[in-house]
């Protein structure tokens, strides 16, 4: 499942080939299981550029409004000259970047994903239900502090996932923030140190920018970037999906289930 890393991947991808004059596009026959608004009024406009908040993609349109598009289990944008005919097409636009044709298609398998057309009011509306990006300057650590205090009684890997606190955790980011922090990611909040948080807090940073170089992780084939790649981001791992913990290079990891989410850690480098 796409996390904030690849996430940001698709979006840097996508902003290079904006500003985007749409001149035509075309729906699948499945679509509006995805995209929850009515798509009207697209030809002509052109994408000014591609944001970002938490996994959520907000697609500014020259007419004021956007296009929030959240990748679900296993959506993707894909860019190319050539018409997108890749199975599970479900949105297609065909447009002009610097006086070239581009063909730019959101892929879903699974039809997880979900899509909406909106206003300025809309969008945001949409867009406050998340809490503060994990790159946001405004992460800061108090924010951290008070917003994991909000539920004492949830356990640290619980909460970390909550997208209305932390908007682009997803399940391995929140395994690699414990590990880095050197918390069990089944400790109660109300539990946590001050030096334990600190590090906790410290440690968002190391996951995202660990794997945002790389350009996303992959799991079981999940995930693909604007060209159909898969990221690097594994290599930047210390516990999820390993057999052996990377910090330690010594300890096997153990894996759990807290929430129905794998969960792994490593019992020498976390407590
Ligand atoms: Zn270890």
């Amino acid at each position: 499942m796409p996390e904030l890393p690849e996430v940001e991947t698709i979006r840097r991808q996508l902003n290079q080939i904006m500003p985007f004059e749409i001149k035509s596009y075309a729906l699948s026959d499945v679509s509006d299981s995805i995209i929850h608004t009515k798509i009207s009024g697209l030809k002509g406009k052109v994408i000014l550029e591609v944001q970002r908040k938490g996994k959520m993609l907000n697609f500014l349109l020259s007419d004021g409004r956007h296009i929030l598009s959240h990748l679900g289990m296993t959506g993707s944008w894909r860019i190319s000259k050539e018409k997108i005919s890749a199975k599970h097409t479900h949105l297609q636009f065909s447009g002009v970047f610097k006086g070239e044709k581009y063909h730019l298609a959101y892929v879903d398998p699974r039809r997880f994903g979900h899509m909406y057309l909106y206003n300025e009011v809309q969008a945001n509306m949409k867009l406050s239900e998340l809490g503060r990006d994990l790159k946001d300057p405004a992460f800061t650590y108090k924010y951290f502090k008070e917003m994991l205090l909000k539920y004492p009684e949830r356990l640290i890997k619980v909460t970390l996932l909550d997208q209305s606190l932390f908007a682009g955790t997803g399940n391995y980011i929140a395994n690699e923030i414990c590990a880095r922090g050197g918390v069990l990611p089944n400790r109660k909040v109300s539990s946590l140190k001050e030096a334990e948080l600190k590090r906790l807090y410290k440690s968002v940073s190391i996951v995202i920018d660990g794997a945002t170089e790389t350009g996303g992780t992959t799991f079981q084939g999940g995930y693909a970037d604007t060209t159909g790649n898969k990221g690097n981001g594994v290599g930047h791992l210390v516990v999820f999906y390993q057999k052996i913990c990377q910090l330690c290079k010594k300890e096997e990891v153990i894996k759990t289930t807290l929430a129905q989410r794998g969960t792994y850690h490593c019992p020498r480098c976390q407590k």
